[in-house]
Parts: C-alpha cells; sequence; structure tokens
C-alpha cells in the first residue's frame, strides 16, 4: 500500500528523489508518466516522472493533476511535488501554479518550498537561493538555455506564479527546532510558505515540522528524512527487496553524455581495458549497423559511446545541426540497447539524462523500482523490458566519480 506519493517535473529529478528516499530501506517505485493502468502491486513510496518543467502551465497543471489522481487511488495520503534545487522554472513558470492546483484538489490550505540541497551546495537563507557561494542570479543558472534564473529571492519569483500570499519561515525559526517551525507556520497568514535552510539538520527539522502537510514541495534533499519518520510510526513499513538477482545476465554500458565527467569515466572504463566502441555521429547517417556487428562479437561488458571532447561534439554539430546530431546518438545508442536485450544483456549502465529516456524509452519501461545507490542520487533500477528482468541505472551528466562505470557493475555482483 502506498502513503506516499510524489510528482516530479523531469526524469532525472525522479530518479535523484528516488535514490534519496530510498536511503530510508522503504520500498520506492518510479513511474515514467502517469500509469495508463489503475495502480496494482504499489510500493510504500511512489513516484512520478514528468516531462513538465517547461511545458505551457495550462499542461503542466492537467499532468500533475492526472499524476494526483493516481496516487491518490494507490492510497497515498502524503504527498510532494518535487522541482530542481535551483527553482528551475520559466518566468510563466509552473511551479507555483502546480502548487496551487494539487492543493486545490487535496483541499489544503498551506505548503512549504524548500529547494535546498546542502549536500549539492544548494541553500535558502532570507528567503534567497545560493548555490555554493552565490546567489542563484549570480550562479551559471543565470544563462540557462531554457530557464534562465536571474533573481534569487523565492519568493519574489513565487508571488507572481500564485494567487495566494506568500511567506517566509527563516533560518532562525528553523534553528530553534520543529515545534518553533510549526508554530511559525500556523501563525503565518500565508499558503506558500518559502522555508529556509542551510544544512542537513535544517531539513531534518523541516520533515519533522511538516510530515502531516498533505502537500510538501521542494527539492529532493527535504522529502529524504520523512521515510524514517514515517516508519517510526508504522506509517510505511514495506522494506525494498533484494531483486538485483533477477536480473542475472551480461552487461553493457552505453554513453551518450558528453560531461566532463562522462569524459573522464569513458577513459577510466576503457584504461581498464573493457572494450569499447566510438559512435561518430556522421557516420551514424548510416544507422548504427556497424555499431551492432562490433556488440554481436564482443563478450565481457562493452562500452558504446558517443562522448566526445567539447571541440568534437562541436564539429559534429556544424556538420549536422545540433539536433540532429544528438538525435542521431540517441537513437543509435536506444536501437544498441534493444539490440543487446534482446541477446540476453540484462545489465545496463545508462550516462546521460536525454540519453536515459531515450534508452527506457527504446526499451519500453515503465516502471522501476530503486535498489542500491552507486553514488549520490544515481541508484541501480530494476525493470521488465520485452518480458526480462532487467537492472539498469540512468545517470545524468556530471553525476559520480571517475570510477562510476566499474562501481556500478562491482555493486550488482555483490
Ligand atoms: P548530459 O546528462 O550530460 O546532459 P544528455 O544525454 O542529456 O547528457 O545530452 C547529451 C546530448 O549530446 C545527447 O542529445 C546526445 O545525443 C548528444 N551527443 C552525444 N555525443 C555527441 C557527439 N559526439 N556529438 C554531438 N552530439 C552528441
Amino acid at each position: 500500500m502506498t502513503f506516499f506519493g510524489s510528482i516530479a517535473d523531469d526524469f532525472t529529478g525522479a530518479t535523484d528523489l528516488a535514490a534519496l528516499l530510498s536511503r530510508s530501506g522503504v520500498a520506492v517505485s518510479l513511474r515514467i508518466g502517469v500509469p495508463q493502468s489503475p495502480p496494482e502491486a504499489t510500493a510504500g513510496l511512489e513516484i512520478i516522472a514528468l516531462k513538465i518543467r517547461t511545458a505551457p502551465v495550462d499542461e503542466a497543471v492537467a499532468q500533475a493533476r492526472e499524476a494526483l489522481a493516481w496516487l491518490r487511488a494507490a492510497g497515498a495520503q502524503r504527498f510532494f511535488w518535487k522541482y530542481c534545487s535551483t527553482f528551475d522554472s520559466t518566468p510563466q513558470g509552473n511551479i507555483g501554479p502546480v502548487a496551487e492546483a494539487l492543493m486545490a484538489d487535496l483541499g489544503t490550505a498551506q505548503t512549504i518550498y524548500c529547494p535546498a540541497f546542502p549536500e549539492n551546495g544548494r541553500s535558502v537563507f532570507m528567503g534567497h537561493l545560493f548555490v555554493g557561494e552565490a546567489l542563484l542570479s549570480d550562479s551559471p543558472m543565470k544563462d540557462h538555455p531554457l530557464t534562465p534564473m536571474r533573481d534569487a529571492n523565492l519568493l519574489r519569483l513565487l508571488q507572481p506564479q500564485v494567487r495566494g500570499k506568500v511567506g517566509l519561515a527563516p533560518r532562525s525559526v528553523v534553528a530553534q527546532g520543529a515545534k518553533a517551525l510549526a508554530a511559525r507556520l500556523a501563525g503565518l497568514d500565508a499558503a506558500h510558505v518559502v522555508v529556509d535552510a542551510v544544512n542537513g539538520q535544517d531539513l531534518a527539522v523541516i520533515a519533522e515540522a511538516c510530515q502531516d502537510m498533505a502537500l510538501m514541495t521542494g527539492g529532493s534533499a527535504v522529502a529524504m528524512a520523512l521515510p524514517r519518520l514515517w516508519q517510526a510510526r508504522g506509517l510505511v513499513g514495506q522494506a525494498r527487496t533484494a531483486v538485483a538477482k533477477a536480473a542475472e545476465g551480461p552487461a553493457l554500458v552505453l554513453s551518450g553524455s558528453c560531461s566532463a565527467m562522462t569524459n573522464l569515466q569513458v577513459a577510466d572504463y576503457l584504461g581498464r581495458g573493457h572494450p569499447g566502441y566510438r559512435l561518430d555521429p556522421l557516420a551514424l547517417m548510416d544507422g548504427p549497423g556497424a555499431a551492432l556487428d562490433w556488440l554481436a562479437a564482443q563478450s565481457g561488458a562493452p562500452l558504446i559511446y558517443a562522448t566526445a571532447e567539447p571541440e568534437a561534439v562541436k564539429s559534429a554539430q556544424s556538420a549536422l545541426g545540433t539536433a540532429r546530431a544528438g538525435a542521431l546518438v540517441e537513437e543509435a545508442l536506444a536501437a544498441v540497447a534493444t539490440f543487446a536485450r534482446d541477446r540476453g544483456t540484462r545489465r545496463f549502465v545508462v550516462a546521460g539524462g536525454e540519453t536515459s529516456g531515450a534508452v527506457a524509452s527504446a526499451l519500453g519501461i515503465d516502471r522501476l523500482d530503486i535498489g542500491p545507490e552507486i553514488a549520490p542520487g544515481v541508484p541501480w533500477c530494476f525493470a521488465t523490458s520485452g518480458g526480462h528482468p532487467i537492472a539498469i541505472t540512468l545517470k545524468s551528466g556530471n553525476f559520480g566519480g571517475p570510477a562510476f562505470f566499474t562501481q556500478s557493475l562491482e555493486l550488482l555482483d555483490r
């Protein structure tokens, strides 16, 4: 039976939340999109990953409400609206409207907003969001192509997005503990309360004070302490099952991320003597056949990658156009994944956010059960693909350390 239902505004944000919730040992299941069938065999903690961060407001609200209805049908009694720890939203903004719609459906008068993720350098003080030591508006997020963040004041960002009043619960109150925070929230004449947090202790206080709110909103970190609080009260219990054994079989590493960290990870993996095949976007105009032929002749845990240094990426992009180069790579990696699965591969390590989406959808995955965490925010997941149990990890660009690929595979063998 589900107790906690979360709605995430993008896919890697959902896996990040899944990994943090899963640290409690409670079963976590992640759905890609709102399931088409009614809830069945659900986990104690259910997450629905949507792709609505930059969608038109009406569409984002409609999808979030549909997800909420499914989670309520699954039995959930507490809800979480998960967005990015850098509060990514367009000027029209989906964070506030979605929160307000969920509040209306749940019949609740107040919610909190806490994007803080101190472990990753995101903190909130006096309602201002910091990335490391810089205000959000002075961080690289100010130049984000889709959601440039030019203001760090969360109250000012939120107020135009909502009809209700916006208020602040400052650090000075949070530092006094859960009772003081609960009293402040009860005394504030505000439907939408931004709550300060600069460290893990603050997040624990917020979770304790807000554990019985129908709806909380924030980054993944503020939700992390919730499962254990509920476990202590007997509200969630179902433990994560060890399903790793079911996904016995050969492994394959697929990398379509060109981030600095992924470049290191590819180099590290090849340096350990694993077979590798580099995809050249220009050559992919003839299709992925050559890569499939190569893969068919391999044993061990091969790597197929388009990962390249910025210069090579630029030259492919100027020859093909950015979108076409990306699409050729994503289509090829997706084709490789299904080919490998049909030939018996059961363990997949995938690097790249967009790449992960392409591979997961090619493999026909709509539900992931969350397993052990490999690196902060990156868990092994278990799923069914083409009727076979598989293990898959989906890593966005900069996550994990240089030896991530090796560590992933070693963790499954343990
Ligand atoms: P990240 O999580 O690092 O952002 P993504 O998978 O989200 O990784 O994005 C990387 C994008 O770059 C994908 O669309 C991928 O297809 C594309 N890409 C990968 N390799 C190359 C390359 N060599 N040249 C051009 N584009 C590439």
